[in-house]
């Protein structure tokens, strides 16, 4: 009996609990749990909620809660008993002892209902379960039909239902109504997915529509004869893990595997199976976000999320699914449920060009591609379709890996050559505003934080703007078309070498452009271990934001090689992301991780809407970081290395110059004269300012850590640019723009010109160089490997929920990029002489 069929005063025992987990859940934190005694306080006809009295104290229900929960009354007990021993003599049974027993044959009942594709072979399986046994029932619906069978198996009683078969769960045709309705109404407490295993891909098409329910499945791997007669390999077990369903193998006319078929039942109703586990079809990104979207609107009705799976609502709603749209008709906020689905229809639509119906199709096809392309070889090869066709070269054995290489090669190549035209326009733009502002304004503090500030440091960053621009578009177009899901399966092997899973791959991929959103990618790895490690080696990707940095000094001291060097930084990243994470899987993180699927959707023309929009997105955070973080930095930068004003010089710089300024006043000097005193004035007024520099916060702050990092041949001024790059790594050329500045006036060579002739002004090195190329190449890989930036610590510090790795990281990088920056320096110089 239903709990709410129980009348005032009745009472009964606990002996089943349905509906889903979070409704499971709480309804058992209050204490309705089997075995329970709950007795009816007020339960008025058609009055919700209804008043129950549970271990001594009261609560109340909605009628649809109570609806969920099984219990047994006394009388109950007695006819189940007596059914069950065929006896009617239960006198000497006491009322609790007969109660007890009649739950525990209560809860030994399983609803099983077997779901699957016409000519699955449901009937042939129903029918050796249930024909040799007890009780076969047919009961007619409207339109469709479904058999129901009783029988006993190992002390269970099994209630099967053999519905009607079907493609899949839309709501389009009678069969598909019905099956749905069953499940969401009867809510059985297995269903079993029976699969033609001769025509896996259409078949797992149901499967993922059922995964979306959120349902305890086990698949029938059914006309396994057939399949094992072709000669196909098909690694079913793994398949199952994969999709956390257990798969079991049957040939359903013979009645071969029923027996394993109903001890994986029982095992999958106690909980007891090692593979059952509730996984996500993933729909990519954008679709994501708008399955996001609704669900939050939609878990503002508790009562609905007691029967149905709020992702699977919204994905129906996506769908455009007339059911569910009336189903939630009568919801307080349908307005805003049916107002949030069509913006997310209308998003998606104008990104991709395509029904939204289509897309989520296609995704779970791509889903089903990658699971069978890991688990599934088929002998007979039938007609590729181009999909399939494009697959074979680019996810090849051999050639995909190469091919991936050079895509990603390819990427940077232009990023690097592309960019730098418009790189040129920008910097000329700067430098004309600087001069302008620099030529009209009177002098003072205010246009120092100009020109030298502001104008100098934004600009020093906004001229990579293009080069990111480009390096996003390359990124949305491998996205869009499908080629980043071929790339994370392709690295799947190797990134099992390395301890991680393909699924990895897409945050790693991600950091290229921006840590922060790549360590909030890593949330959809589902094992913490794994997801852990991808966290503490994504900083290892060179973000876009280190890309200015790379971009400088390549083009300052490499400028022949600057492309291919690029590219090698990237890959040392890549190298060390890949060391750090053997050791950590070696060291800390040793447990077993679970399989996933990684879909290969459809390959697409992408619209160039969508590559604009991602690209366009992915930029705007960049330029957004330009007018906080970085504005607000470049202002403190400029305001320590502006101030203290009264420097004590170690000459009368002033008086030298006053003098040299007089003589020009000589009205007989011929020009060359004139010239070479020009040039005394400046380089005197040179070496004011760089003392006064060094005198200044910034300096003092400088020298105060340029013992630490001394052994790596670097000097004050980049100690100060690269504790700058703590705030944003951009900040590091702009600092540089800022530390630089005081030689403008004179020569318009770019920042890169001045680093190329900047001498050491202190200690044994004293009128050398500062940039060899080996102390570039060190800055570079200190760049790459140092701390990340505050926003990816703190991204680190939300995601794994503690500051343990956060703290971590920032010494792990840290310490990491002094030991290779040191070993490039000295060993560099070394080899040179
Ligand atoms: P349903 O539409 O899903 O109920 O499928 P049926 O049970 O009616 O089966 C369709 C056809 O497949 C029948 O001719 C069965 O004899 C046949 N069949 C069912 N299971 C198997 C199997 O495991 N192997 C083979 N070779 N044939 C099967
Ligand atoms: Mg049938």
């Amino acid at each position: 009996m239903l709990l709410s069929e129980l009348q005032n005063g009745e009472y009964g025992i606990i002996a089943k609990v349905k509906g889903r987990g979070a409704f499971r859940k709480r309804i058992t934190e209050m204490g309705f749990v089997k075995g329970k005694r709950v007795t009816v306080v007020k339960n008025a006809p058609l009055k919700d909620p209804i008043e129950y009295s549970i271990m001594g104290y009261e609560v109340s229900l909605r009628r649809s809660e109570a609806s969920l929960i099984e219990v047994i009354t006394p009388e109950e007990a007695k006819s189940i008993i007596s059914s069950a021993t065929h006896s009617h003599n239960l006198i000497k049974f006491t009322e609790p002892e007969l109660i007890s027993t009649g739950v525990k044959t209560l809860s030994k009942t399983i609803n099983i209902a077997l779901v699957g594709n016409p000519n699955a072979g449901k009937t042939s399986i129903f029918n050796h379960l249930a024909g040799a046994r007890e009780h076969v029932g047919n009961y007619s619906g409207v339109t469709v039909d479904s058999k129901h069978a009783r029988f006993n198996y190992k002390g269970y009683t099994i209630n099967l239902t053999d519905l009607p078969g079907t493609y899949s769960l839309t709501a389009y045709t009678p069969e598909e109504v019905f099956v749905r309705r069953f499940i969401h109404e009867q809510n059985p407490d297995i269903i079993i997915n029976v699969i033609d295993s001769s025509n896996l891909e259409r078949n797992l098409y149901l499967t993922t529509q059922l995964i979306d329910m959120d349902v305890k499945i086990i698949v029938a791997l059914n006309m396994y004869d057939e399949l094992i007669e072709r000669g196909d390999k098909f690694d079913y077990h793994m398949m199952g893990k994969l999709l956390g369903i257990p798969f079991v193998p049957t040939v359903g006319s013979k009645g071969k595997g029923l027996d394993k078929l109903l001890d994986t039942t029982i095992n999958v109703f106690t909980d007891k199976d090692k593979i059952t586990r509730h996984i996500h079809v993933n729909y990519g990104e954008e679709i994501e976000k708008s399955i996001s979207a609704i669900q939050s609107e939609i878990k503002k009705n508790q009562h609905l999320t007691i029967n149905y799976s709020s992702r699977y609502l919204a994905l129906k709603l996506l769908e455009k699914d007339k059911l569910v749209d009336k189903l939630i008709k009568n919801e307080p906020n349908y307005t805003g449920i049916r107002s949030i689905t069509d913006i997310e229809v209308n998003r998606l639509e104008g990104i991709f060009r395509e029904d939204s119906e289509t897309l989520i199709t296609d995704a779970k096809y791509g889903f089903i591609a990658g699971a069978l392309k890991e688990t599934y070889k088929e002998t007979r090869h039938k007609k590729k379709q181009t999909t399939e066709r494009i697959d074979s070269i680019l996810t090849h054995k051999i050639w995909g890996f190469p091919i991936f290489i050079f895509l990603i090669w390819l990427t940077f190549f232009t990023t690097f050559t592309l960019g730098q035209y418009p790189m040129g326009w920008i910097e000329a733009g700067v430098n004309w505003l600087g001069n302008f502002i620099n030529l009209y304004m009177p002098d003072g503090p205010l246009k120092d934080l100009l020109v030298k500030g502001i104008i100098s440091g934004v600009g020093s960053v906004i001229v990579f703007l293009p080069n990111i621009l480009i390096l996003f578009l390359f990124i949305s177009l491998l996205e869009d078309t499908g080629y980043m899901a071929r790339a994370a399966f392709i690295m799947d092997k190797l990134m099992h070498k390395i301890g991680l899973h393909g699924k990895s791959f897409i945050p790693l991929v991600m950091g290229f452009g921006c840590n922060v959103p790549a360590i909030m990618a890593s949330r959809t790895i589902e094992n913490r271990n794994n997801r852990i490690v991808t966290m503490l080696i994504t900083p290892f990707m060179s973000c876009s934001a280190r890309l200015p940095v790379y971009i400088l000094i390549l083009g300052a001291f490499f400028p022949e090689n600057a492309g291919n060097l690029l590219f090698v930084i990237y890959f040392i990243g890549i190298l060390l992301a890949i060391g750090t994470a053997l050791l950590f899987k070696k060291t800390i993180f040793k447990a077993e991780d679970i399989p996933f699927v990684m879909e290969l959707p459809p390959y697409r023309m992408p619209t160039t809407r969508s590559i604009l929009m991602h690209m366009w997105h992915k930029g705007s955070q960049y330029l957004k970081k330009m007018g906080g973080v970085i504005l607000v930095a470049v202002i403190f930068i400029w305001a320590l290395g502006y101030y203290p004003r009264n420097a004590n010089y170690t000459k009368d710089f002033n008086t030298e110059i006053e003098q040299l300024k007089a003589k020009l006043t000589n009205s007989n000097l011929t020009q060359p004269v004139a010239d070479s005193l020009y040039h005394a004035i400046r380089l005197i007024e040179l070496e004011k300012e760089a003392e006064r520099q060094a005198n200044s916060y910034l300096g003092r702050l400088g020298k105060f850590i340029e013992p630490a990092i001394r052994p790596l041949g670097f000097d004050w001024k980049m100690g100060v640019s690269l504790l700058s790059g703590v705030a944003a790594k951009e900040i590091v050329v702009s600092t540089l723009g800022v530390l630089y500045q005081t030689e403008s006036d004179t020569d318009n060579g770019g920042l890169a010109e001045k680093l190329r002739n900047e001498t050491h002004q202190s200690g044994e090195l004293t009128g050398k160089l500062v940039f060899t190329r080996i102390t570039a190449l060190a800055f570079l890989v200190f760049i790459l490997v140092y701390f990340p930036c505050v926003a990816v610590i703190s991204a680190i510090k939300n995601e794994s929920g503690s500051w343990k790795w956060a703290v971590f990281t920032i010494f792990f990088t840290t310490g990491l990029a002094w030991l290779l920056a040191f070993l490039v320096y000295q060993l560099g110089n070394i080899i040179i002489s």
